[in-house]
């Protein structure tokens, strides 16, 4: 897929936030369910991968891929569930979820029982960057998925992921730092780091965060011959994140229409 594509379906997904595409009522409907640090978003697709509709909730369940509030957890996908269903008019049953790379047996059974205990069955356990692979289709390079509290780093060489890092540091530090910085509360930074009238000053304020960013980008990937960085999750969403990025590795670095939809749609591909 070209990176006109990938836009083109991610906007698509942006869509189907607020409208509900139609679809063919015989055939079942393909569901992602993304249990993220920040946010819980579910997808869904046809069987065609054409995005029909969209729902997420800010949310503190999760931690750097594990989930620390289970019935948290559990009542925001349920609850995301029905709505879609209402929008739908049609129930959803099954669902693909993904996990950061090396996470244990045990915590990816926890991520299972959330899906399931919300009452959709897990059919489909993919890790997160082949699930943002599904949309990219890299096939030489490095995804780097920034989230809010972790940054996974995958190498591929010929289509296959040869090497995977997860690094605790994500979009929670950028909003950290904008807090200290402005003297508010967590959630008032959160809102301006997002606020397109001021991401300008907010760059100038979180570019030496990034530029750490980057610099662990740098070291786990100086070993592979990495031509082009490809920036998903929520925290490249930032404007001038990429330049930043290229700048500092000196590698040059792409970033689709709003990466934070990209790995949610991945796993619904999934499904
Ligand atoms: P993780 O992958 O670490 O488990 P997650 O899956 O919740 O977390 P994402 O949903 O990809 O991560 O991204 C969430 C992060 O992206 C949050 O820190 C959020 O503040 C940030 N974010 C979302 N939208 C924007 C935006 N427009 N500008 C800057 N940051 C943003």
């Amino acid at each position: 897929m070209d990176f006109t594509q990938v836009n083109d379906l991610v906007s698509q997904v942006e869509k189907s936030i607020h409208e509900t595409f139609p679809f063919d009522r015989s055939k079942e409907l393909l569901v992602g369910v993304d249990l993220g640090t920040a946010y819980v978003v579910i997808v869904v697709l046809d069987q065609q991968n054409n995005p029909i509709a969209c729902e997420m909730e800010f949310a503190q369940v999760v931690r750097d891929g594990l989930v620390v509030d289970y019935i948290g957890a559990t009542q925001i996908v349920r609850k995301l569930k029905e709505k879609l269903e209402k929008r739908l008019g049609q129930s959803l049953l099954k669902a693909a979820i993904a996990l950061p790379p090396g996470t244990g047996s045990k915590d990816s059974r926890t991520h299972n029982y959330v899906v399931e205990g919300a009452g959709l069955e897990v059919v489909s356990v993919v890790d997160e960057p082949t699930a943002a692979n599904n949309v990219l289709q890299v096939k030489n390079g490095v995804i780097v998925d920034i989230g809010g509290g972790t940054t996974g780093l995958s190498i591929i060489k010929n289509d296959e992921v040869i090497h995977t890092v997860d690094e605790a540091t994500g979009g929670t530090h950028l909003s950290l730092v904008l807090a200290g910085n402005y003297r508010v509360k967590f959630e008032e930074a959160e809102k301006i780091k997002k606020d397109p009238t001021r991401k300008k000053e907010v760059l100038a304020i979180v570019r030496p965060v990034i530029q750490k960013m980057a610099s662990i980008i740098q070291n786990n990937i100086v070993d592979y011959d990495v031509e082009t960085i490809y920036l998903v999750g929520g925290t490249c969403c930032l404007d001038g994140f990429e330049d930043v990025v290229e700048k500092e590795t000196g590698i040059s670095t792409q970033k689709p229409h709003n990466p934070f939809l990209v790995t949610p749609l991945g796993i619904a591909m999934n499904c």
